[in-house]
């Protein structure tokens, strides 16, 4: 057991990943005194502009759309009690196989090794015991994403050894009812299939919504299930705080409370313990306090 503050560090790619993937446990260990500490990889650029435009699209303008979602995650981060936000300020690289992704200074085009090294300082710095990011697929194959699980990875290697990490799921047994509610709250979610693959080229219109069968774990391989219910609110209003996305907006039709039902649990694969806690569990701090 410590005697002392625990900390949360959670490793997104971009502003508004921090509310849909992990807003109930910033907003539930925040209340338990926990410090949570966000680290954001990128600035958001290749996101919608005021008024739903496109990446590409006449009067998308890049440094414009990243300095409005640095407000709506500085908002988020309010809504979620963040203790302390990091921008690692990469320039965001859009969906696989979009120009952007070979953009001077996107983060898919850093060197790992580059992109760990920074990270590895704030791991030095807050000394977390629990580490949070996606899985080596970006959870649903996004370039950004798996950048981020890729430098986190590796920044441990080169830092004490963190006593827990993690990474974000779903559970399979929840995507068939989340797609039919994506569907009734009008959300196109069966047309990207084509654009999954690594390297394959997408149009930047395709969807932001991820072939189902690609993404999430059957039930039986998710270690850590945190009941996050009575932080449904926290993570709506967070979520609002990004409303500019076009992909956050039908959650946010759902209203709070079909919202929180669907959203409520929020689950993770342990890929790294030092503390021996049993699984499954239903607190990332099990073996800590
Ligand atoms: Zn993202």
């Amino acid at each position: 057991m410590v005697d002392r503050t625990l900390t949360l560090m959670a490793v997104h790619a971009h502003p508004d990943d921090e509310a849909t993937g992990t807003g109930g446990v910033l907003a539930r260990y925040a209340a338990e005194g926990v410090r949570t500490v966000l680290v954001t990889c990128t600035d958001g650029r290749c996101g919608d502009g005021p008024g739903g435009v496109k990446p590409g699209e006449p009067g998308h303008d890049p440094e414009a759309v990243a300095a409005m979602r640095r407000q709506e995650l500085e908002a988020s981060c309010e809504v979620l009690k963040v203790s302390h936000l990091e921008l690692l300020e990469y320039a965001d690289s859009g969906m696989m196989g979009w120009a952007s992704n070979d953009e001077p200074g996107s983060f898919w085009r850093t060197p790992v090794e580059e992109g760990a090294a920074r990270l590895a300082e704030l791991i030095r710095h807050y000394r977390p015991d629990v580490v949070v990011t996606y899985d080596e697929n970006g959870f649903y194959g996004h370039p950004d994403h798996i950048q981020a699980n890729r430098i986190t990875m590796a920044a441990l290697e080169l830092t004490d050894p963190t006593p827990k990490v993690y990474w974000t799921t779903a559970p399979r047994s929840a995507m068939q009812r989340f797609g039919e509610v994506m569907r009734e709250f009008g959300a196109d979610w069966e047309e990207p299939e084509a654009a999954r693959e690594p390297g394959a080229a997408a149009e930047p219109e395709a969807s932001e919504l991820p072939d189902m069968s690609e993404i999430g774990l059957p039930d039986e391989e998710i270690t850590t299930w945190v009941d996050t219910t009575a932080f449904g609110g926290r993570k709506f209003d967070a979520l609002a705080a990004h409303a500019s996305q076009g992909e956050n907006i039908f959650f946010l039709k759902m209203g709070k409370e079909r919202f929180t039902e669907l959203m409520g649990v929020e689950t993770f694969v342990r890929v790294k313990d030092t503390t021996g806690a049993a699984l499954p569990e239903d607190d990332l701090f099990a073996g800590l306090r």
